[in-house]
């Protein structure tokens, strides 16, 4: 089994184009923010200027209107008061999270907060929660108008499954003003691969370290990202709950799978589909990916895992105690 370092779920390894000048060495930097580690690489003149503004203007969005422990950022405002005017950029990444909302039939929530955290107390007074308590927490929807949202009465916005994701897409402006040929951000499970050429995604092992992976996905320029059961969760009496909620029943999803990876053309879309997928299962996702135009590898807990056609030919397995299926 080959080991890498870094701490993410999905490791990126680049490959630079051959150019018959000599380029500058890559710039990289890390800092934790949106409750992870974030990691940036660029080549490129500016490389250093736009990996510092990529670093602002994640923290900025994380403190200022995603952060669900600052209590002044956006979201817990809105939490607090019900409703509130909101900002253009909230606005919009609400819209799209509805969208997915909706298009994955409610397997997708961003309204689950209180679920969350009757999780974290469950976690901590060692006591599963009964079917009872999530009865008042399962009904209800969120709806925008006229630039303000409603139905947070019973609920609190959670946007967990998509932060990370939006973090890769606001990265991924600043790239497309600069001068850096090819980039790579990496905020927890989301990844924005920049540039032109091929990058290789090294795929978190569901069943070992952080550091080993279970194959190598080649992919060219796109966002990709991973839900994975083993990430966050709670134990109770010996017992792992993953963090990633069945809006139905309020319960961690009872499918078999441990991990999710979506290649998508945004991160907000990539981020929010492995959580939606990790939910729908690899079957019940195909109406989904293919109205994002995403692709997906999903691993369950008999070692089979099932990939989209298109990435089929791009994955190497590094486990032969697993086996590929391809999604058709
Ligand atoms: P990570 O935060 O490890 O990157 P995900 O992107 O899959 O993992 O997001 C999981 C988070 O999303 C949870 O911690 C929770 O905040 C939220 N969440 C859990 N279940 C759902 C769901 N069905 N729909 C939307 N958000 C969810
Ligand atoms: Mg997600």
């Amino acid at each position: 089994m080959r080991k890498f370092s870094p701490l993410a779920c999905v490791f990126v390894f680049l490959f630079f184009l051959p150019s018959c000048f000599v380029s500058p060495p890559a710039e990289e930097s890390s800092f934790l923010a949106m409750d992870t580690l974030v990691s940036l690489s660029a080549e490129g003149r500016d490389a250093k200027e736009t990996l510092s503004r990529i670093e602002d203007r994640i923290k900025l969005i994380d403190g200022a209107i995603l952060s669900a422990h600052r209590p002044d950022s956006e979201i817990s405002r809105l939490n607090s008061s019900g409703s509130a005017p909101l900002s253009p950029e909230l606005y919009g990444w609400l819209e799209t999270s509805l969208e997915i909302q909706k298009k994955s039939s409610g397997a997708f929530d961003i309204s689950l907060g209180k679920i969350k955290l009757l999780w974290e107390d469950a976690g901590k007074n060692q006591s599963l929660p009964l079917p009872k308590a999530f009865e008042s927490l399962i009904s209800g929807g969120l709806q925008l108008s006229d630039g303000k949202i409603s139905g947070l009465d019973n609920r609190l916005l959670d946007l967990g499954a998509v932060g990370k994701g939006i973090a890769c897409d606001e990265a991924g402006k600043i790239l497309q003003n600069s001068r850096c040929a090819r980039a790579v951000v990496s905020v927890g499970g989301s990844i924005l691969l920049y540039g032109g050429g091929n990058f290789k995604v090294g795929i978190r092992h569901p069943e070992k370290g952080a550091q080993e992976i279970i194959g190598v996905l080649e992919t060219y320029g796109a966002f990709v990202s991973t839900s994975g059961s083993y990430e966050r969760g709670v134990e109770i009496g010996g017992a792992w709950y993953p963090h990633i909620f069945d809006p139905k029943t309020g319960y961690p999803p009872e499918n078999g799978l441990v991990s999710v990876t979506v290649r998508a053309g945004s991160g907000l879309v990539s981020d929010a589909l492995s959580t939606a997928c990790f939910v729908l299962g690899a079957e019940g996702s195909a109406p989904l990916l293919k109205f994002y135009g995403a692709q997906a590898i999903f691993i369950n807990d008999k070692k089979e895992i099932y990939t989209s056609e298109e990435l089929a030919p791009y994955f190497a397995l590094e486990d032969n105690a697993y086996s590929v299926f391809i999604l058709k």
